[in-house]
């Protein structure tokens, strides 16, 4: 069975004190209230990491994530942090290929693949983002414009690799927007990205890949999104910062 995730990416909120409060909130929470097979992971800005992991050292519901790392190994790349820097301190996931990193930060399907590839190297687990933008899906070539940034950014990888990938479809027209995508245009991508995964790789792989949502899930639409057969949970921004938003978001799957 896949496993149930419910990720939250901090973006650029929370100074460090108000970080490891909500950390801590999280982790409270999650302990009390959430079932053996859903994992929680919180991805916080680099700040945070460190702290957080010492935080949640031998807890399995919670894990640490950053939100991006660099595809080279080291050297001279001013304000950027690799992917064994994150993997030394002890974080276990990282977000690649974000939209606001593509939008912002000129990041390409080739340069995903980089990093998807240094991440591994590196035993981080990439949470692969992807999506489509209003414009794309109103002239309909969302379909293809997700074929091509999974195959672009991961088709090079072996099997053993890209079984340790999860996918997020993130639509971005629903991105911090409040417009969510309904849970029937959500299936119908994921399914289609399950159908891909089994073409390029096979039926086993494309049962076995978590594909997150994102885009303004909340409390109130999280049931019906989860409850979609190819959904496996979520990337929430706004919402994970709130403590109680986000751990009731992830009950969806109690
Ligand atoms: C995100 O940034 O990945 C995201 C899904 O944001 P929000 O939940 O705020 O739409």
């Amino acid at each position: 069975m896949r496993k149930k995730i419910v990720a939250g990416n901090w973006k650029m909120n929370k100074n460090f004190t108000e970080g490891l409060a909500l950390f801590s909130e999280v982790m409270h929470m999650a302990n009390d209230e959430l079932h053996n097979n859903q994992q929680v992971i919180v991805c916080s800005p680099y700040l945070h990491l460190h702290s957080l992991v010492q935080l949640s050292k031998g807890n399995v519901k919670v894990a640490v994530g950053a939100q991006n790392c660099y595809q080279a190994e080291s050297g001279a790349f001013t304000g950027e942090i690799s992917a064994d820097m994150l993997a030394s301190a002890g974080v276990q996931y990282v977000i690649i290929g974000h939209s606001e990193r593509r939008q912002y930060f000129g990041e390409t399907n080739a340069t995903c693949a980089e990093k998807i590839n240094i991440a591994l190297k590196h035993n981080l687990k990439p949470i692969y983002c992807i999506g489509e933008t209003l414009q794309q899906r109103e002239s309909a070539t969302h379909f293809d414009i997700i074929k091509s940034q999974i195959a672009e950014a991961t088709y090079h990888l072996s099997e053993q690799e890209f079984a340790k990938i999860i996918i997020a479809y993130e639509p971005v027209w629903a991105i911090g927007t409040g417009v969510t995508a309904s849970s029937a245009q959500a299936q119908e991508i994921h399914a289609f990205i399950r159908k891909e995964i089994a073409w390029q790789y096979n039926v086993a792989m494309a049962d076995e890949i978590s594909i997150l949502y994102g885009g303004s899930c909340n409390p109130k639409n999280a049931d019906e999104l989860f409850a979609q057969a190819d959904i496996d949970g979520g990337l929430i921004g706004g919402a994970s910062l709130k403590s109680r938003d986000f751990i009731d978001i992830a009950k969806a799957f109690n």
